[in-house]
């Protein structure tokens, strides 16, 4: 028998090493360990296949300044087909998280069976310093600077983090600008208007709810009446607090990146969204008591959802959140550590590869009903989005029984295990 942990697993892929990227390969190490992965296969899914840094000029608004800003993709595994993931601007973007990001994609669709390989892109910027003109010219000089590794057949992004669906329409419209025609599958979750789905807007939050019913249902509890905090309140959780409001649950807390509002009898969510649209911000929300984002993890409640951020559940507050769910929207919002301790503590975790998987799955969605130019209802998306949410959120639950592992580890069994396999029928070239 060869030692369950070879070599190269202690040499630091220097290139990439981030505290992010770090989380994301102790991930496939532990799995591959316990799977008794084939060394061949493991070693090459540690690192991205490729990786792609740019840096750029913009003009700022008063014409006068010109800044250089970096910005990345990265597309982790073209084995299964295009590779897709998201863009996110954000001051943490750098080329070790990005990666770590393209990797999580990868397993993520694998684990509900989308044609895809992992991919992330990002720009190293605060979106909300930047006036929508800015916002405007740094998306499009960043997507010519991208344009050869993007495409419907290729490599396909997504919102994510500090990006929209308007950030969508300007990658389209400049892409096309380029190619002379009209090419509205370079891009998803962009707007109606020019080619986007019904439910992508909301896909990722009525995925993570369908993960809560089924994890509570699981138990032998029940979505109405039970209480969610929810930590963000942008594309994901906002969503989430709508549906999981509808479906009779107590939402008692949101929060934005200046802290959260809370109300033990449950937020009014709708009025909650009022004003953050009229004032810009969640402060000042009148009727619910305002807590910092690291208070909000600590609320008792029966269901926590990080839907902001990466690395907030971590050693140092595992010991104190007060839920017993915890159902991640964000990627990487917890910490192996943190896992470990949740574990013990016997708090349940539905990992982000799953929890969050709706998004890139009306992603799919999208991608299709744009190449056959045949567009479906919002009902229909969000049956076919529910129904392949429940169907991977149970085969998850039922390796984790088999396995006797915990649902991270079961989801991420299932999605290198895919990915593996198919390396293996393919072979290497040359
Ligand atoms: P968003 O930009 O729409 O919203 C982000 C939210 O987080 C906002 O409420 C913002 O105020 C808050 N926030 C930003 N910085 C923060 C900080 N430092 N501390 C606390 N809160 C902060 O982004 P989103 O699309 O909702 O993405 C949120 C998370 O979900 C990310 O981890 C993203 O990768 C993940 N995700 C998004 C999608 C998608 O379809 N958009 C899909 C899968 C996963």
């Amino acid at each position: 028998m060869t030692d369950p942990t070879p070599d190269w697993c202690s040499v630091p892929n220097l290139e990439w090493d981030t505290p992010m990227y770090r989380l994301a390969v102790a991930q496939l190490d532990q799995t591959a360990r316990r799977m008794g992965l084939d060394e061949n296969i493991w070693e090459r899914l540690r690192t991205p296949q490729r990786a792609h840094v740019v840096s750029f000029p913009f003009r700022r608004d008063d014409y006068e300044r010109v800044m250089t800003v970096f910005g990345y993709r990265v597309q982790h595994l073209l084995t299964m087909g295009p590779t897709k993931g998201g863009i996110r601007y954000d001051l943490d973007v750098n080329l070790g998280e990005t990666t770590a990001l393209s990797m999580w994609m990868t397993w993520k669709c694998a684990i509900v069976g989308l044609p895809f390989g992992g991919a992330k892109g990002g720009i190293r910027i605060c979106p909300r310093e930047l006036s929508q003109r800015e916002l405007q010219r740094i998306t499009r000089r960043y997507t010519s600077e991208i344009i050869e590794l993007i495409g419907p057949d290729t490599d396909i992004p997504a919102p994510d983090l500090g990006t929209n669906e308007q950030v969508m329409a300007w990658i389209m419209d400049t892409y096309s600008q380029q190619k002379g025609f009209a090419v509205p599958g370079v891009v998803t979750g962009k707007p109606i208007e020019i080619g986007g789905s019904h439910g992508r807007l909301e896909a990722t939050g009525r995925g993570v709810i369908s993960c809560v019913i089924e994890a509570l249902r699981h138990r032998g509890l029940d979505m109405a009446g039970s209480t969610i905090a929810i930590q963000g309140f942008g594309n994901v959780a906002r969503a989430a607090a709508t549906i999981a409001q509808q479906l009779g649950a107590r939402v008692v807390a949101v929060s934005d990146v200046a802290g959260g509002v809370h109300l033990p009898e449950g937020l009014d969510v709708y009025a909650v969204g009022e004003w953050l649209d009229a004032q810009g911000e969640l402060k000042g929300y009148p009727g619910a008591e305002p807590v910092t984002n690291a208070e909000l993890l600590e609320l008792p409640c029966d269901v926590l959802i990080p839907a902001a951020i990466q690395n907030q559940i971590t050693g140092e507050n595992a010991h104190r959140l007060r839920c017993h769910f915890v159902v991640e929207g964000a990627n990487g919002p917890t910490s192996l550590e943190a896992d470990a301790i949740l574990r013990q503590r016997g708090v349940i975790v539905v990992p982000d590869i799953l929890a969050n998987a709706g998004g890139v799955t009306v992603s799919y969605f999208e991608w299709v009903q744009g190449s056959q130019q045949f567009f479906w209802s919002e009902e229909e998306v969000n049956a076919k989005l529910i129904s392949i949410m429940q169907r991977a959120y149970h085969a998850v639950s039922e390796k984790a029984e088999r396995e006797g592992v915990d649902l991270r580890t079961a989801a991420l069994i299932l999605g290198i295990g895919r990915v593996a396999e198919a390396k293996r029928r393919r072979g290497v070239f040359p």
